[in-house]
């Protein structure tokens, strides 16, 4: 069966997004939106468009009754979730399968099990993807919690198996604290997501953050697509990323690449995911899997030339990957900026009414937003109203233009990170590639001290 209309499930440049590769193959999209975005871009731009709600996500874009009726009403074969929203949600996969609408993901068992970071932990053990060493599974009893906690050596990291988005996390110092942090991390996880299951692992004390592309078609074939270096984030929320990873040498990324892109392959992953990995010493530790598209896509589409959403959506269809892993070079070398409408050092949000727009061009430059002038930005959803993404031959030369670039464009009316990510592309470590997931925030607080 081929796929000719797709139900975008998301809003924003992800949806935008998603309608140009749609497009580029032939395919209508169907955009869904909330009552507040009614002129949003993802929805002029899409073929055909349905109202799905009022502002909260809850109503409108997390609202699966909703978003079912309008595929069914608009005749949509497929549904893409984007990332966020329904996109990890493994009943809301299973139940686009049960009406006989493609979904454009993985296996829902599969979104089940990563979306379980013990079970997700457990699995990637069993694939062969080494380990942040800590509890073999959920850990309850203090007795038992201080065991691992000594056999592993303190500081440890106790963590929710249902966390996300960096919440529902404890770091224990010492053992005294372990059972009142134990405590707080479950009642916590308990309140953020309704469980309040726990789990123990090693502090790692300044690690990077690096994450493999994978690509499986379902079928037993799968492929990596290298790796991005996400180690520059403030509250665990990733705010500049890049490929290939300034630490990462051909080898490493030969050798891990390869174990990410075998544990796919023998599970028979389908469709895009992401192994996050810590990395320390030349050491690589999983720490969870993202079964859906990520924000920094851009950046491994940039060095690769590999259209990912392209890759879903064939994939979806029953075809084959389009490239093979010899086939798969890596080339340069590309730099994201998240741009969000907040104040670039409080971190405030800034929606509002956009006065003037201008987008930044040139070679090598891509910018994935939905904004324009008089786009009024709705104060409900996510902060980010941009993605600016920038090639280079070399990691110096993507700097430069990423620089330049960022000096054009113009986003007025409202508080933009524009001069957060300017003030980043002076500083020394920055330029040398030499920084780790603590080093924006001690940044931070220096420029603050
Ligand atoms: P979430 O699903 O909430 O994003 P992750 O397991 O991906 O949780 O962890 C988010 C971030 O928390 C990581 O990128 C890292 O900055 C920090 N972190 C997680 N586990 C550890 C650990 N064992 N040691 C040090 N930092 C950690």
């Amino acid at each position: 069966m081929a796929i000719s209309r797709i139900l975008i499930a998301n809003r924003g440049e992800i949806a935008l997004r998603i309608h140009r590769a749609a497009h580029e193959m032939g395919i209508e999209t169907v955009a869904v939106h909330s009552t507040a975005d009614a002129d949003a871009m993802h929805v002029r731009l899409a073929d055909h468009a349905i109202c799905i709600g009022p502002p909260p996500a809850k109503d409108s874009y997390l609202n699966v009754a909703a978003i079912i009726s309008a595929a069914e009403i608009s005749h949509a074969d497929a549904i893409h979730p984007g990332y966020g929203f329904l996109s990890e949600n493994a009943q809301f996969a299973e139940i686009v399968e049960a009406h006989d609408i493609i979904w454009i993901g993985p296996k829902p068992e599969h979104i089940r099990t990563m979306g379980d970071k013990v079970e997700a932990k457990r699995t990637a053990g069993a694939l062969g993807l080494p380990l942040v060493p800590g509890s073999a599974g959920a850990v309850s009893d203090p007795k038992e919690a201080a065991k691992i906690a000594d056999e592993i050596g303190y500081p440890v990291i106790i963590k929710a198996a249902s966390g996300g988005g960096g919440r529902g996390m404890k770091v224990c110092n010492e053992p005294e604290q372990l059972e009142t942090l134990m405590k707080q991390a479950g009642n916590e996880a308990k309140a953020a997501f309704g469980d309040d299951t726990v789990y123990i692992e090693k502090y790692l004390g300044n690690p990077r953050h690096i994450e493999f592309q994978v690509f499986g078609d379902g079928n037993g074939a799968a492929i990596h697509l290298g790796e991005r270096d996400c180690s520059l984030q403030r509250r665990h929320q990733k705010v500049l990323e890049e490929a290939p990873s300034p630490v990462i040498t051909p080898e490493d990324r030969a050798r891990m690449g390869g174990v990410c892109a075998n544990a796919m392959a023998d599970m028979a992953y389908r469709g895009a995911g992401t192994i996050e990995f810590l990395w320390e010493n030349g050491e690589f530790y999983f720490i969870e899997m993202n079964t859906r598209l990520q924000v920094e896509h851009p950046v491994t589409e940039m060095i690769t030339g590999v259209d990912l959403v392209r890759e879903q959506i064939r994939i979806a269809d029953g075809k084959p990957l389009s490239v093979k892993q010899d086939e798969i070079e890596f080339k340069g070398h590309a730099i994201e900026c998240r741009i969000n409408a907040e104040d670039p050092w409080t971190f405030a949000p800034s929606p509002g009414l956009v006065t003037a727009y201008h987008a930044p061009g040139g070679m090598h430059v891509r910018v994935d937003s939905g904004l324009y002038a008089g786009y009024r930005i709705p104060p409900y959803y996510d902060s980010m109203i941009a993605k600016l993404i920038v090639y280079g031959r070399t990691r110096e030369g993507c700097i430069m233009r990423l620089r330049r670039a960022l000096e054009e464009m113009v986003v007025d009316g409202v508080k933009t990170s524009i001069p957060l990510h300017c003030a980043l592309l002076e500083e020394v470590d920055v330029l040398n590639g030499d920084y780790s997931i603590k080093w924006l925030e001690d940044w931070m607080a220096k420029r603050e001290g």
